[in-house]
C-alpha cells in the first residue's frame, strides 16, 4: 500500500519524505541563486501544508500572506522585505513555530491538489514556475474549503 504523508497527504516511501523535498528545494536555490527570488513563496507553501510545524498564530499569519501573495501583485522579494520590516519593528509578538501543544492544525483533511514532491519532480528548470503553481494551488483549496476567507 502506498504510504502517505500524515500532514499533506502526498505519497512518501521509505527513501523520500516531503521534508527530503523541502531540502531538495532549498538545496536548488542554494546550487541557483535565481531560483531563490521563491524562497518565501516556497516556504509558506510548504508549511501550509505541514501546519503542525506552526503555531496556530503562525498559520494564520502564513495564510494571510499567500493571501496577499496571490491576491495582490507584490513580489515574493517585496512580501519578504515587508516581513523583515514586521519583524525588525517588533510587530510580531507571537511564536511562528509550533510548541508542545501549540500547533496548527486545519478541522479537516484538505483536498491539496499539489504536493512538494511535484515542483520537485517538475525539476530545477521549472522550480520558479512550479512554485508558483503550487502556491496558487494552495490559495484555491484554502478558499474552497473556507479556511480563508
Ligand atoms: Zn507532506
Amino acid at each position: 500500500m502506498q504510504a502517505l504523508c500524515e500532514a499533506c497527504g502526498a505519497p512518501i516511501s521509505d527513501e523520500r519524505t516531503c521534508q527530503d523535498d523541502f531540502y531538495q528545494m532549498l538545496y536548488w536555490e542554494h546550487e541557483f541563486p535565481a531560483l531563490g527570488v521563491v524562497h518565501h513563496l516556497m516556504v509558506i507553501s510548504y508549511h501550509l501544508q505541514h501546519p503542525h510545524l506552526y503555531s496556530p498564530q503562525g498559520l494564520n499569519g502564513i495564510q494571510q500572506q499567500l493571501k496577499q501573495f496571490i491576491e495582490t501583485d507584490i513580489t515574493p522579494e517585496q512580501m519578504r522585505q515587508g516581513m523583515r520590516q514586521a519583524v525588525d519593528s517588533g510587530k510580531r509578538d507571537y511564536a511562528i513555530t509550533a510548541r508542545p501543544g501549540s500547533y496548527g492544525q486545519y478541522d479537516h483533511p484538505m483536498p491539496w491538489t499539489l504536493h512538494a514532491c511535484d515542483v520537485v519532480a517538475g525539476g530545477a528548470e521549472n522550480y520558479i514556475q512550479n512554485t508558483h503553481a503550487w502556491a496558487q494551488s494552495i490559495y484555491s483549496v484554502l478558499k474552497q474549503t473556507g479556511e480563508l476567507t
